[in-house]
């Protein structure tokens, strides 16, 4: 288990002073001047050496994404955004960081900016965290009134200023190009890649797209070491990492534990069991809503809680937002919802997601019911195929993935629903 002198995030339930001084006195803001003094190679190189990848879902290194970056300024500024939009259903860690702990990530967006010759950063929070927007505004108000932030910021020679702009809710704009798109003031819909961000971002100019997580972990690191946070988790793997735990535990919580620890041993400590038993847990889906469900069974007794075992098991850690489903749960009707939300969410710009979240959810809709032919299931999962990849963004690929782990681990389910139906067994049959 990871040891209270290796957390990171020391006040995430908001327990302790949230207060510049209280971060102060839990050690942030130590020494930030010094980190920069050292320059932007030295900061770059820790990071790689740290093993971080991006706590935003995709898993990218941190370190090489700040690379891509140009050294020498063709004359137009750069700009680090901070993607706070945290939609994807399940996932609220940021969010924690942000109302309780947000000099950890005001003082990475200073140390992330300078290292990638930024002196902006937007931080984009999500439309609903209203609360969070006033904790995170004011945290910054004092940073600045404390000199941390603004002209020659915390003493560094670096001039930085740091805004904080507010999203009107769109799950979309939580795609990185998107966010760009909405932080310009402009409909949140995801652009074409290439160019990237490095090369054309925010007002066409050099930007980096960071989660909040990612930047805020990167003070400490700095401070610590990289063979420190590279010693948590198995190669590839490294750190720390917030999980977002929820559903059917007795303790549904956010913590901070080692990369690669055991899915048993993370339910076990921190959310004190399943509900009813292990024996009663149906299936999980361990990295907020867009990756594929893994039976109860293969996570009790296998599962490691990290980016490569659960990409081995064709799922995904994600955002690391563990949904636990017990015996209680329609599994289809749990992915049906899933495929309504993805549908409601599509920004309708390229064919196949737009058409196809809404014929995938329809499916669904009656797979809930029993109301199909059997044949039907290998129809929608061919379409699935036929979204996945094949869009502009992930969001098409997010649609897919729910539905094609329920036909994987689930199929017998379905197809005995089916069955019960045509038999006349509606007891069988979820509830309309
Ligand atoms: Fe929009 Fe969907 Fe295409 Fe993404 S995949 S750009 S959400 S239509």
């Amino acid at each position: 288990m990871l040891k209270d002198q290796d957390r990171i995030f020391t006040n995430i339930y908001g327990m302790h002073d949230r207060s510049l001084a209280g971060a102060k006195a839990r050690g942030h803001w130590d020494g930030t001047a010094d980190i920069i003094k050292k320059g932007r190679d030295w900061i770059i190189d820790q990071m790689k050496a740290s093993g971080l990848r991006g706590r935003g879902g995709a898993g990218f290194p941190t370190g090489l994404k700040w690379s891509f970056m140009p050294k020498e300024s063709d004359g137009r500024p750069a700009y680090l955004v901070v993607n706070a939009d945290e939609s994807e259903p399940g996932t609220c860690k940021d969010r924690e960081i942000m109302r309780h702990d947000p000099h950890t990530l005001i003082e990475g967006c200073l140390i992330a900016s300078f290292a990638m010759n930024a002196n902006a950063c937007y931080i984009y929070i999500r439309g609903e965290y209203i609360r969070e927007r006033e904790a995170l505004q004011a945290a910054i108000d004092a940073a600045y009134d404390d000199g941390l932030l603004g002209k020659n910021a915390a003493g560094s020679g670096w001039d930085f200023d740091l805004y904080l702009s507010h999203g009107a809710g769109a799950y979309i704009c939580g795609e990185e190009t998107a966010l760009l798109e909405s932080l310009e003031g402009k409909k949140g819909m995801p652009r074409m890649k290439p160019p990237f961000p490095a090369g054309a971002g925010l007002y066409g100019c050099p930007t980096t797209v960071n989660n909040v997580e990612s930047i805020a972990v990167v003070p400490t690191i700095l401070r610590r070491g990289p063979e420190w946070f590279a010693g948590f988790g198995r190669p590839n793997n490294a750190g720390t990492k917030l999980f977002a735990i929820s559903g059917h535990v007795n303790n549904p919580c956010v913590v901070e534990e080692a990369m690669s620890i055991s899915f048993e041993e993370l339910i076990e400590r921190h959310c004190g069991g399943i509900r009813g038993g292990w024996s009663n847990l149906k299936a999980v889906i361990p990295g907020g809503s867009s990756v594929p469900l893994l039976p109860g069974k293969i996570m009790k007794d296998e599962a490691i809680m990290d980016f490569d075992w659960l990409r081995e098991q064709k799922s995904g850690l994600g955002t690391a937002a563990v949904i636990v489903m017990d015996n209680d749960t329609d599994i289809i009707k749990a992915i049906w919802r899933l495929s309504a939300f993805y549908k409601h969410e599509s920004c309708g710009q390229c064919t196949p997601c737009r058409e196809g979240t809404g014929w995938m959810m329809r499916v669904m809709d009656r797979l809930v019911k029993g109301n199909a032919e059997p044949e039907e299931i290998d129809m929608l999962l061919d379409v699935t195929k036929q979204v996945e990849g094949h869009t502009i963004c992930a969001l098409g690929d997010a649609a897919a993935w729910p539905i094609q782990g329920l036909i994987r681990h689930f199929r017998d389910e379905i197809e005995d629903r089916i069955k019960h139906k045509r038999a006349g067994r509606s007891s069988a049959v979820a509830a309309e």
